[in-house]
């Protein structure tokens, strides 16, 4: 059967907005979900179809590389067709039906675990871990790599994961009685969800293993190196796949956010890829114009030159001195404002001369104010 175009799947337009997308996907999967339609061959194509497209039009750089090649824009990219798409649909889709809460929550077993396919098994995925990574004002704007350092639990070693005790055996669950349900009521309804005992599994381990208490998993640091792109604003979420904690019993891990803190600058600041500082000049170079070396990001310094009667506030710019974009390779600019600074002491020398300048350019002593058009 040939694949029918993601746009036409969830009959959006090629135009349509991260919001409507997600509207048609979720209206889509509720009716054709698999645990809605068990056995219904037809509604879970539905579901696999949809979920696919959505898992592609959701994410902008694989539906830009769709909306330019097609099919072999996306094909090796991940999460596609049987690279385990159906898998992490599931994952999705309860951050996805979230707020459906009471209908959902029978579907997924009621428990928080996440479960994989429509089966009895359950697979429960280890938890997203956060780190807080702070770095340096340059760092953010050309990019870095950091190695970070934290706790996360891995799968034990020697019950493999499995959490018994090598040699030992599983049991009937006492809770469920093997069923890996458990009914409850609520109103009118009977709702059946995972046990909560043996997770949905049936079974318990009859020994826990000596080295993880049954858990299967153990915390251990783990190191791993991050590269920060450039350009990185405060705050910005980078996620890295798989590196959270290890899911109980074999499931699969979690993932890990490197939230990023960016320390301010002495001098610079801001504002998207431009930064901005200000330069102090004096009056004299400020009426007489002046060529100046400042200080640059990249810590070079480069040649600025102050036109004559430059004025108070007068900003210059200093094109690609600015932050770097990571995804494109080009620069902002350097924004300059002119601070006319005034001695607070004077020799007597300077005195002597500033008072001729005055006298020269004759004082003013009943100033007219200032447009506030002229300082716009
Ligand atoms: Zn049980
Ligand atoms: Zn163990």
């Amino acid at each position: 059967m040939a694949k029918r175009d993601y746009y036409e799947v969830l009959s959006v337009d090629r135009g349509a907005a991260k919001d409507d997308i997600k509207r048609a996907y979720r209206k889509i999967a509720v009716a054709n979900h698999p645990d809605r339609n068990p056995g219904d061959k037809a509604a879970e194509e539905r579901f696999k179809e949809a979920t696919e497209a959505y898992e592609v039009l959701a994410d902008e750089k694989r539906r830009q590389a769709y909306d330019q090649f097609g099919f072999a824009g996306v094909e090796g990219m991940g999460g596609g067709p049987g690279a385990g798409g159906f898998t992490s649909a599931f994952r999705d889709f309860e951050d996805l039906f979230g707020d459906f809460g009471g209908i959902f929550d029978s579907f997924f077993g009621g428990s928080g675990g996440r479960r994989r396919g429509g089966g009895r098994e359950s697979v429960q995925r280890g938890s997203d871990l956060r780190y807080d990574l702070e770095i340096a004002f340059k760092e953010a704007a050309f990019g870095t790599k950091e190695e970070v350092s934290y706790p996360k639990e891995i799968s034990c070693d020697r019950c493999k994961g499995a959490g018994s005790e090598p040699g030992s055996g599983k049991k009937t669950c006492p809770t469920c009685g093997g069923a890996g349900q458990v009914r409850r009521s609520s109103g009118f309804f009977s709702i059946a969800s995972a046990c909560p005992t043996c997770r949905g599994e049936g079974t318990i381990v009859e020994k826990p293993c000596s080295k993880c208490g049954g858990s299967g998993l153990l915390k251990k640091n783990q190191k791993i190196n991050v590269t920060i792109p450039a350009g990185v604003e405060d705050g910005r979420r980078i996620r890295i796949p798989e590196q959270g904690d290890g899911g109980p019993r074999g499931g699969p891990p979690g993932d890990l956010y490197v939230v990023i803190r960016v320390r301010s600058h002495e001098f610079f600041e801001r504002d998207g890829f431009d930064i901005y500082c200000v330069i102090p000049v004096s009056y004299a170079q400020a009426a007489l114009g002046a060529e100046l070396l400042v200080p640059t990001l990249d810590g070079k310094q480069v040649k600025v030159k102050i036109p004559a009667g430059t004025q108070n506030n007068k900003i210059l710019r200093l094109r690609n001195e600015g932050i770097s974009h990571a995804s494109s390779g080009r620069r902002g600019d350097m924004y300059l404002r002119i601070l006319v600074t005034i001695p607070r002491k004077l020799s007597s020398r300077a005195k002597t001369l500033l008072k001729e300048l005055a006298e020269v350019e004759g004082e003013n002593t009943s100033p007219k104010p200032v447009p506030l058009a002229d300082l716009r």
